[in-house]
């Protein structure tokens, strides 16, 4: 269970910090960095408290106590107010329509158990997501205020396991930058011998050694001999090919140079050879193999979109305990 006073918000450096009080491991005050955006809706909240009548014994709470029939205010919201009324409200009108993957007798998908949904479920998704993004245990120990490191590490496995039945899916389906098929012998090899960079695999050795952030020729990957991509770097291709095509519009409109011109032009058939031979590969595939692939693809994209969202340093600071 966890309270925040009123004053719960500091900027540290400028960056916005939280500070909360964590009653089960009994322990206040530690700070844990938040979101912009996280630091304007607590602002907002305080404004919006400034606003309203002081209530004397509540007042120092961000979320003071709604209070009961014939009983005064006092303290702040609890868990069990939280969850029971203002979360599960927030739910059904959020999400009207709730219903499972599995099916009824008539082929219908049944309804979801909405007690399944708790407030709960967002510490899990935050630890899953640092957890595939790579943040290093220790720090993530730090962040979610685990006694035992053994508990964290849960949230690994969880994690290398999707990621490893993911990447065992896609790895065979490696093009080259001819659209002609180079998969990848096993998962390790994908793992081992590639590094993802922003429109497919690269196996140009230095390059994974330095984790995909040393290429030599600028990520000119369309036209580079180690290009790698699989289908999960679709969505990425799709848009890098729209993007050179509205780049193309530019430099005529501009009156570029004809080189200029050429290479965009060079570039769009490259990425569009690869792109055009996946997706070929994907439409002859029976349809039950065609959704595994895709599902595999959307967890490869989570684990590198998580890697992109968590900063890699330690973000967090405890207080004394
Ligand atoms: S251009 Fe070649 S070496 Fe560079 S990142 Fe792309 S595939 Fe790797």
């Amino acid at each position: 269970m966890t309270s925040l006073h009123r004053e719960c918000l500091e900027r540290v450096d400028g960056k916005p910090t939280l500070l909360y009080d964590n009653h089960k491991r009994r322990r206040h005050g530690p700070r844990i960095a938040v979101s912009e955006s996280t630091a304007q809706a607590i602002e907002a909240r305080q404004k919006e408290l400034d606003q309203l009548p002081a209530v004397p014994a509540c007042e120092q709470w961000l979320f003071p106590s709604p209070g009961q029939r014939n009983r005064p205010r006092r303290s702040h919201l609890t868990t069990a107010q939280f969850c029971n009324r203002i979360f599960r409200d927030w739910v059904d009108e959020l999400i009207p329509d709730l219903v499972d993957d599995r099916l009824d007798d008539n082929g219908e998908p049944l309804a979801y158990d909405r007690t399944q949904v708790v407030p709960y479920g967002f510490r899990h998704a935050y630890a899953q997501r640092h957890a595939d993004a790579g943040t290093r245990p220790d720090v993530l120990r730090e962040l979610m205020d685990h006694r035992s490191l053994d508990v964290t590490m849960g949230y690994y496995k969880v994690s290398l396991t999707r990621k490893q039945e993911a990447v065992k899916t896609v790895a065979r389906l490696a093009v080259d930058r001819h659209g002609a098929p180079r998969g990848f012998e096993d998962a390790l090899a994908y793992e081992v011998e590639s590094v993802g960079v922003p429109y497919g695999g690269c196996t140009e050795p230095s390059n994974v050694t330095a984790g995909g952030g040393h290429c030599r020729i600028r990520f000119q990957c369309a036209g580079c001999d180690f290009y790698r991509p699989d289908p999960s770097y679709l969505p990425a291709l799709e848009q890098q090919i729209a993007d050179l095509r509205a780049d193309k519009e530019s430099a005529l409109a501009m009156d570029a140079a004809d080189w200029v011109v050429r290479n965009l032009d060079d570039q769009i058939r490259a990425y569009s050879k690869s792109a055009d031979e996946m997706r070929r590969k994907l439409e002859d595939m029976p349809p039950e193999e065609r959704a595994a692939v895709e599902s595999a693809s959307r967890e490869l994209r989570k684990a590198r979109s998580a890697a992109a969202f968590f900063p890699l340093q330690a973000l967090h600071t405890r207080s004394p305990e």
